[in-house]
């Protein structure tokens, strides 16, 4: 039968089986009505399956038995109504399509009904439109069903990704750039910045604030440049509440909408603090010098590439001074390292005092420091600062509770003239602070172009001298020592060793026995020097005269070694030399440094027969109270007093009185550095019993001391009073 369309609703779209299949509840209380309503909507093409109640209790019982697809539900019922139904169907199916079919209702009724929740509802007479609606329905009502589920989908999505911004560490953000507002903060913003995110996105607390304040203008420009260049990754602290600071690692990227318009700022932050300073430990570490704090050499080297490199339209002037504290071994052996660490620590505390902001005082290592000087006006700036940083030094320092007098040694290269990269001044100024050193301490020389070319850095000295004991390298050179109480006889030699470097030559002691003390090497060279002053003088005894001594100069470090006492020995033993005619050289300093092992040491040589020698007196601790102290038996006085005896009141009164009080102590006297008539008178004034000095002789080669002794030559004395007339 051919319906006519009903405006109201669409047309039934063509089924996609002959029959569908419908699940419904009917509530009606006449079987007549059910009868008709169900044929129509067999008619229709619907396969009914239905369930017929007529009280709430039996829709209650219906509702939940199966998948129902509609309720069709008479209005007027006989103790209840649609409403009824309405309510009970929508506690338990709330989506349930719910059509009301009634016989009179009223529009209001309807419209009641509608706002209830039904989705239609028509009167029996047009019970033909039913299939129509019934159709709707289910179609909407499977929409509804995508759509819930795509609900639940996006809910869940949503659920898992808040899950997981709220276990993230890092800080997820986002700005809304029209109104300029945060619009999300994950809540790891508390952990980092100690302030809920709420505070953040109610206003009560704005992120800038939070901001350090040196970096807040940084932010403030890159929060603006963000939105424009579209990506930004900074780094900025922020001061928590707590006033701890922190330090942010931020991401930031412009989000657009589908037009192409900025509308956010989204952002990644990160607290990186504990990176930062590990990283700042490691930098620490890689360019500073634990000790004291100082740029190390690398950091050194770092700074004066930089200063060279400034261009100052050629003239850029820079200094670069090479500090040595004179005597450092010294202190930091009799003392103990504690105390040599500490003396460093407050050297480089005083010299850093006396430098400019934009100077750079950095320490190589042991004793040594190294001041850039950049931008100086002239040359002679760097000698002021020289001497300031010499004044900084005088001051005595405390060590262990006692003063500690110290002084330093300078050597200055100048960029350009003396050099022009980093590693040639670096060489260039210590070789002038090693000329200083040589050339007495506590002095400061600027570098010197004529002796450069044939000196060698200390490294390669260094090198070169690890392989001179191997290679035969060292030899020893004798300077007599004279009689002046009645023969004027040599009575034995100082054995003086030499290095017969392959390319530069004879070199002196004094330009490589400090650094044989600091290797340690001083100790086979010792060794090798005791053996071969031991096989001389054996042979010479045999020659020449067999009261004839030799006498061995000893370093600190040869003597704080437990080795000292078997070498002896063993020189001795080896030579077959009469260990009366052997007499070891000791320094003043050498004898604080442990004056308990000291002693120990040298009773044991002396136990054996040998006679100790205090070398250079008069220039050290000079202390009297050591002399009586210590088992000694000859002292030497240096050749810095003997030079000037005769100009010089001082010194003339320090020798006599030197003199005097080793007689009073029964010890012998030796005057080194005698080189005039004069001295030799005064001394012999004063009784001294031997000379060692250019004006009987230089160190001579072994051949030529040997021929020396052939010649039976002696000093002529003179007389004393027509001398000193
Ligand atoms: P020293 O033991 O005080 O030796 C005396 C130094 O004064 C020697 O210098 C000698 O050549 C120099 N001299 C002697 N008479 C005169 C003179 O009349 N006028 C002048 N101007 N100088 C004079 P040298 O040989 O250069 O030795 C320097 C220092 O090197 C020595 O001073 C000693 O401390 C050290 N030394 C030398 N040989 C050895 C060694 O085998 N072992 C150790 N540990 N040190 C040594
Ligand atoms: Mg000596
Ligand atoms: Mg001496």
């Amino acid at each position: 039968m051919q319906r006519t369309p009903d405006p109201h609703v669409p047309p039934r779209p063509a089924p996609i089986s002959p029959r569908v299949a419908l699940r419904a509840i009917v509530v009606e209380d006449s079987e007549i009505d059910l009868l008709v309503l169900l044929s129509r909507l067999k008619a229709a093409g619907y396969d009914v399956h239905h369930r017929w109640v007529d009280s709430l209790d039996a829709l209650r019982a219906a509702l939940p038995a199966e998948p129902w697809d509609v309720i069709i539900s008479d209005y007027v019922l006989s103790d209840f109504d649609g409403l009824d139904v309405l309510n009970v169907v929508r506690e338990s199916a709330p989506d349930l399509p719910f059509i009301v079919v009634s016989g009179a209702i009223g529009d209001d009724v309807a419209v009641a009904a509608m706002r209830a929740g039904a989705q239609d509802y028509l009167r029996k007479p047009n019970l033909h439109r039913l299939p129509a609606i019934i159709d709707r329905e289910l179609q909407n009502s499977a929409e509804r069903r995508v759509q819930l589920a795509a609900h639940a989908q996006l809910r869940e999505s949503e659920l898992r990704l808040h899950s997981i911004l709220a276990t993230l560490e890092d800080i997820i953000w986002s700005i809304d750039l029209k109104t300029q507002r945060l619009v999300y903060l994950n809540p790891a913003a508390v952990k980092i910045y100690g302030v809920p995110a709420t505070a953040f996105l109610d206003g009560s607390v704005d992120w800038l604030d939070m901001v350090h304040p040196d970096d807040r203008d940084k932010m403030r420009l890159s929060f603006k440049e963000v939105s424009k260049v579209g990506n930004l990754t900074t780094e900025y602290r922020i001061v928590r509440p707590d006033g701890e600071i922190r330090w942010i690692h931020d991401r930031a990227q412009v989000v657009c909408n589908d037009a192409g318009t900025r509308i956010r700022v989204d952002g990644i932050a990160r607290d990186v603090t504990e990176q930062k300073s590990s990283q700042a430990r490691l930098f620490k570490a890689a360019n500073f010098d634990s000790l004291t704090g100082l740029p190390n050499r690398i950091m050194l080297s770092e700074r004066l590439n930089r200063a060279l490199l400034r261009d100052d339209g050629g003239n850029n002037l820079v200094a670069l001074l090479f500090v040595d504290i004179d005597r450092f071994k010294v202190i930091n052996d009799s003392m103990g390292h504690d105390a040599g660490d500490d003396l460093l620590r407050q050297i480089a505390d005083r010299l850093s005092l006396a430098l400019r902001a934009g100077d750079t005082l950095a320490r190589l290592g042991g004793d040594e420091f190294v001041v850039i000087l950049p931008d100086l006006a002239r040359a002679s700036d760097a000698e002021k600062v020289c001497r300031n940083l010499m004044r900084a030094i005088e001051p005595p320092v405390e060590l262990h509770g006692h003063p500690v007098y110290c002084t330093a040694s300078m050597g200055v290269a100048l960029y350009p003239q003396d050099g022009g990269d980093a590693g040639t001044l670096l060489k260039h100024a210590d070789l002038a602070m090693y000329r200083a050193k040589k050339e007495g301490r506590n002095t400061l020389r600027f570098y010197n172009h004529e002796e450069g070319g044939a000196a060698t850095n200390r490294l390669e000295l260094e090198r070169e001298l690890r392989s001179a004991l191997v290679n035969g390298e060292f030899e020893l050179h004798y300077q007599p020592q004279v009689c002046l109480v009645e023969s004027g006889r040599i009575t034995g030699f100082e054995a003086l060793v030499r290095w017969r470097h392959p390319q530069r030559g004879l070199l002196s002691p004094l330009e490589f026995i400090p650094i044989a003390e600091e290797t340690g090497l001083i100790v086979p060279i010792g060794t090798w020097v005791l053996r071969e002053a031991c096989r001389q003088a054996r042979l010479w005894n045999t020659e020449f005269n067999p009261d004839l001594s030799i006498s061995a100069n000893l370093s600190a470090r040869q003597f704080s070694g437990s080795d000292l006492v078997d070498a002896v020995t063993g020189a001795l033993g080896d030579s077959g030399l009469d260990s009366r005619n052997l007499e070891l050289e000791i320094t003043e300093s050498l004898l604080m440094q442990d004056a308990a092992k000291s002693v120990r040491v040298l009773r044991q040589l002396k136990a054996m027969g040998i006679s100790i020698a205090v070398d250079d007196f008069g220039t050290g601790y000079s202390s009297l109270a050591y002399l009586k102290r210590f088992p000694l038996d000859v002292i030497k006085i240096d050749r810095s007093f003997v030079s000037d005896i005769c100009d010089d009141a001082d010194d003339a009164a320090i020798c006599a009185s030197i003199l005097a009080l080793a007689h009073a102590l029964r010890m012998k006297v030796v005057a080194e550095g005698v080189e005039t008539a004069s001295q030799l008178a005064f001394l012999r004034m004063h009784h001294c019993e031997v000379m060692q000095g250019y004006l009987f002789s230089k160190p001579l080669p072994a051949d030529d001391a040997t021929a020396l002794l052939r010649s039976g030559r002696r000093q002529a004395l003179g007389f004393v009073e027509i001398a000193m007339a």
